[in-house]
């Protein structure tokens, strides 16, 4: 067993504190990795917090991890020493189900193994990315290619293909029309990712604060939720919204917004249920979905288009002992656009 330190939350309302985890011994499948920089995801503070039901504490939460591969087990062929690696939501999945098979491994029918919150073929629960090192089992690592510095690169593991796989799955391309709500660590990503595929993208945000932002990312429009008109304005003009928020809002009202044979699709995971009025959908054929993060394969697809488009996340990095303050930031919507802790200081 390999002792190292690392951050936990210890309750839904204390601060995390530093803490030692254990990580197991190197199975023959497995992937030592330094983890160098670990992102910020709001879904660690859902589940710091018991937003998503009870969370078992103390849990290292964390898993946008990007690293470098320290040692590897005896019959590991896809990495060696020295390979920049990533890890994301899941480290495991059945491998055998209808879904597993199909490269579809966050939807396993028997549930995917998550990087943290969830219990690992031994047995062990699985603590996450907020740490100096994690061993995961090589097919569920990913390569994060040299065109994407690690810092970067880190929160591509969660809101990059988050967003990416859904776009993707609903075709997001020339000649369609996207909006991204919320401009937060997904929503920024969905904005760099849905220009580049060649979509036309609007921003809808609380405010236009980060106006000029989200233009250079790659907006053609944005437009503020807090002014009525926008509503109005942009009744039936999008074929895909993809919706970023972490709070519960008035979807109806964003329903409205899609043209005929749109599809809203929800990623933003809020604490409270969130409702819809049939006519909202009836009258223009519209769909309401879903979709979470994405597959092993589909995520190192997203890595390498980025990494081809000089594609990463704006970060600011932050040590350990600011985890805290960041969260609040986080809360308070002001991060630009995604934390990413410096995984020296833990
Ligand atoms: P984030 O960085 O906090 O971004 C959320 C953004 O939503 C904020 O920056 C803000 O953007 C907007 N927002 C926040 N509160 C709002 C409110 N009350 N009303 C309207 N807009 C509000 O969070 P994130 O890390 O991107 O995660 C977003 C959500 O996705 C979380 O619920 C997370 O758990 C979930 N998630 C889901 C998946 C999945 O697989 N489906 C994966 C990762 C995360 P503006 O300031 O621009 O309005
Ligand atoms: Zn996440
Ligand atoms: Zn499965």
């Amino acid at each position: 067993m390999l002792t190292v330190k690392a951050y936990a939350a210890t309750s839904a309302t204390e601060p995390l504190a530093p803490t030692t985890i254990e990580r197991r011994d190197l199975g023959p499948h497995d992937v030592l990795i330094d983890i160098r920089y670990s992102g910020i995801c709001h879904s660690d503070i859902h589940t710091a917090r018991s937003e998503w039901g009870p969370t078992t504490y103390p849990i290292v939460v964390g898993h946008e991890i990007a690293g470098v591969v320290r040692e590897v087990g005896p019959e590991v062929t896809k990495f060696t020493a020295g390979d920049r690696v990533g890890v994301g939501c899941m480290v495991d999945s059945c491998r055998e189900c209808d879904n597993c098979r199909k490269g579809l491994e966050q939807y396993c029918l028997n549930g995917n193994i998550g990087t943290y919150g969830g219990f690992d073929r031994d047995g062990q629960p699985t603590q996450g990315g907020y740490a100096q090192a994690i061993v995961v089992t090589e097919d569920f690592v990913l390569r994060i290619p040299d065109g994407i510095e690690l810092d970067a690169a880190a929160p591509l593991l969660c809101a990059g293909i988050t967003t990416y796989s859904p776009l993707r799955h609903w075709n997001a391309g020339p000649g369609s029309r996207v909006a991204v709500i919320g401009m937060g660590g997904l929503g920024h990503m969905a904005v760099k990712l849905a220009h580049a595929m060649g979509a036309e993208v609007t921003v809808l945000s609380q405010s236009l604060k980060k106006r000029e932002d989200g233009l250079r990312l790659g907006a053609d429009h944005y437009h503020a939720t807090s002014d009525e008109e926008t509503f109005t304005k942009l009744a039936g003009s999008f074929d895909l919204i993809i919706n970023t928020v972490s709070a519960k809002i008035d979807l109806d009202a964003y329903l409205r917004l899609l043209a005929v044979d749109g599809t809203l699709v929800n990623v933003g995971a809020p604490e409270d249920p969130l409702s819809v009025h049939a006519f909202s959908l009836i009258p223009a054929r519209r769909s309401f979905a879903g979709s979470m993060i994405g597959g092993i394969a589909e995520t190192q697809e997203m890595l390498d288009f980025c990494a081809e488009r000089g594609i990463g996340a704006e970060i600011e990095v932050i040590p350990a002992e600011k985890i805290n303050q960041a969260y609040e930031r986080v809360l308070a919507s002001d991060v630009r656009y995604r934390f990413v802790i410096d995984a020296s200081t833990f």
